[in-house]
């Protein structure tokens, strides 16, 4: 056996971003081993709306925010939604968020976030394709959808920004955007389309045909609950799992969510915050789709899926694990059927709830720990983790492997906050 082949990575969390890492890690000739509890992709990766983001490079903190979160927060159908229990906890996070929304902030953010999407289909598309997995891929572009031309008129910076950051938009009107999706409601009156746009048609068979890839070539899943680390002279040395303690020499986190804990415990804290989305899926809707429709005004997307439609949004400020509250896939609900009125009639839904793993600045930590150097990071991608999922596999790999990141890593450092 070679050197090369004699490495060996342990990634805890087999979501998106756990797997694609492992992925890139035997790319490079590491013997992988995946620690969850829980099946590939079964958390925040399982209900996502499958979209690969490449326009959206405005993060999440825009300027004005300031102005809108009572709104967004108070209004019973807003996108918002905080728990008062949780408040206490999250003021920090909030305090950081508002700050982002400074136009400079605004313009950093964007540009870091268009970084890692200019290299999106680079990075997943070999990997779907070893997967096996092009069939759950659809390319029909997506349009982002106004129902009033004030809405429209308050969105020109954020799509002078996308403009700007080089997502390209065809501007339509009311009618066009029916030519293109003939479902959609007579109240759209502008649209903007992006062409070069794709989704999964199911983000859990997704990360599952990619685990299943990664278990074909000879990876190992583990299935433990992590509970903490034994930190030996040169970094750390084991993980300790609910039921062993497994030796690692290279460690990556990617844990969604709950790496907030984990991280903290290797020394190292961040501001994640569970950004709690919803969906409702409508099962076998027979209401043809033909692209994804992102609702400026309602802030939710639907996406054509193999089993039916699904719409999803809402940001709900609880614990990670808080009991989900399906009030708000209701919402979600309403929307998609003001959007689709052919949805209105649709009886049979299914429902659910993710944390998002959110940071105020709405980029993920990539990055080697900075106390631990056996240690990587690879958390926190928000509304992206589909999408960054493939790129960030590939940046920890080049971490790993002491190359030079293919993107400038800068703005994805854990001790930025
Ligand atoms: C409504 C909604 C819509 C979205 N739409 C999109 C979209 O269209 N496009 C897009 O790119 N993104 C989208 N997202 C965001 C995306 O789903 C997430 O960013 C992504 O799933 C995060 O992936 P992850 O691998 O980091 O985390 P997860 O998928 O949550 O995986 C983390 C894994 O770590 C495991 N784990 C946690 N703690 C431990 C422990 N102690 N020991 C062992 N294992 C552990 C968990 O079991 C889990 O499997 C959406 C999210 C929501 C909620």
């Amino acid at each position: 056996m070679s050197e090369r082949a004699k490495k060996s990575a342990t990634v805890v969390g087999a979501g998106m971003v756990g797997v694609c890492c492992a992925l890139y890690l035997q790319n490079e000739g590491y013997e992988v081993t995946v620690i969850d509890l829980n099946g590939p992709g079964e958390k925040t990766s399982s209900g996502n709306l499958g979209g690969f983001g490449v326009a959206s490079c405005p993060p999440a903190a825009m300027p004005g925010i300031i102005k809108q979160v009572p709104d967004m927060l108070f209004k019973e159908t807003a996108p918002l939604k905080l728990r008062w229990r949780h408040a206490v906890t999250a003021l920090p996070w909030f305090i950081r968020f508002i700050a982002q929304s400074r136009r400079s902030n605004v313009e950093a953010n964007a540009r870091a976030r268009q970084s890692l999407l200019d290299k999106v289909h680079a990075a997943i598309d070999p990997l779907i394709a070893e997967a096996g997995a092009q069939d759950l891929m659809n390319s029909a572009g997506l349009m982002f959808t106004f129902e009033t031309e004030a809405a429209f008129q308050k969105s020109t910076y954020a799509f002078d920004l996308r403009k700007r950051n080089g997502v390209e938009l065809d501007l339509l009107n009311g009618n066009e955007a029916r030519q293109v999706e003939p479902n959609l409601s007579e109240n759209v009156v502008r649209a903007y389309r992006v062409a070069n746009f794709s989704n999964t048609a199911d983000p859990l068979r997704l990360v599952q045909a990619l685990a299943q890839l990664f278990l074909a070539r000879g990876g190992i899943h583990h299935r433990a609950e992590v509970r903490g680390f034994r930190v030996g002279s040169e970094g750390v040395d084991a993980v300790l799992t609910d039921t062993s303690e497994m030796p690692v020499e290279v460690l990556v986190l990617a844990a969604g969510v709950w790496s907030r804990p984990l991280a903290k415990q290797l020394g190292t804290s961040v501001p994640l915050e569970a950004e709690r989305g919803y969906h409702t899926h409508f099962l076998g809707s027979q209401v043809a789709m033909t692209g994804a429709i992102m609702s400026v005004e309602r802030h939710v997307a639907v996406t054509p899926m193999l089993e039916g439609i699904r719409v999803g949004g809402m940001a709900e400020f609880a614990g990670p694990d808080a009991p989900a509250d399906m009030r708000y896939a209701k919402i979600v609900r309403a929307h998609a059927q003001a959007l689709f009125p052919g949805l209105s009639s649709h009886k049979e839904f299914s429902e659910w709830m993710g944390p998002r793993p959110s940071h105020p600045d709405a980029k993920p930590v990539i990055a080697r720990s900075p106390l631990h150097r056996n240690v990587l990071f690879a958390f926190g991608h928000d509304h992206l983790g589909l999408t960054f999922g493939g790129i960030t596999g590939k940046l920890i790999s080049e971490l790993a492997t002491d190359n030079t990141p293919s993107v400038d890593l800068e703005p994805f450092r854990p001790d930025r906050f």
